[in-house]
């Protein structure tokens, strides 16, 4: 099977490029989605961040308070390991499941943690999904409606695009508009189907 990663810095254009992708009939595993499922109701790992965190961690709806989470965690290093330690064994087992699911001619892992995690160690080829860092403040204020200041601290506190771009066997700049982002999946797809037969 061959398996290729999409990651890339936050609003970059990870979705639209996974999102074009499966309108070629590729299947697309999201890291983001399986980071939800391993802490939905009635999951082990939930139990064990409401044993750590405490009660006030789970919301109304008997789901986890993602934001309480994150605000807890994003300053606290000590805390932000004791969380990852537990999530990200359990995210890669079912990332490997969802993977091994899949029947298209490659399948794509797109995860803004690639990198930053162990995760590139289960893909062929790596796509960088690269903006120039006001764009990608610009789209991110006007998709999420953040301040320039809550998106800056984000951008800075993930790996910076030169750390990311290393890392790439192909590149998709998205400064530009939708219909030029179409033109490049489409050749990069042409690419991977190939990459895919070797
Ligand atoms: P995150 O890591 O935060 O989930 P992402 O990398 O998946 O983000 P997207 O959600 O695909 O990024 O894109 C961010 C926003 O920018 C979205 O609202 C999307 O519709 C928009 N967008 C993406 N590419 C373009 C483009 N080329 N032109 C205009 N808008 C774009």
């Amino acid at each position: 099977m061959f398996i290729v990663g999409i990651t890339g810095g936050i609003g970059s254009g990870k979705s639209a490029v996974t999102g074009l992708l499966e309108q070629q009939g590729i299947n697309v595993v999201d890291a983001d989605i399986v980071a939800r499922e391993v802490v939905e109701p009635g999951t082990p790992a939930l139990k064990e961040i409401e044993m750590h965190f405490g009660a006030s961690i789970i919301n109304q709806l008997g789901g986890l308070d993602r934001q309480k989470l994150r605000a807890i965690v994003f300053d606290n290093l000590q805390e932000r390991k004791w969380l990852e330690a537990l999530l990200h064994p359990l995210i890669r087992e079912e990332i490997l499941l969802q993977l091994s699911q899949s029947n298209s001619p490659y399948t794509v892992l797109a995860s803004p943690l690639l990198l930053e995690t162990d995760q590139h160690e289960l893909v062929d080829k790596i796509v960088v999904v690269d903006v120039a860092e006001q764009v990608q403040i610009q789209r991110t204020m006007q998709r999420d409606n953040n301040s320039s200041d809550q998106v800056k601290a984000i951008i800075a506190a993930q790996k910076s695009r030169q750390e990311r771009i290393q890392s790439a066997h192909y590149i998709i700049n998205n400064d530009a508009d939708l219909k030029t982002l179409q033109e490049k999946v489409l050749n990069l797809h042409q690419q991977l189907l190939l990459n895919a037969k070797e």
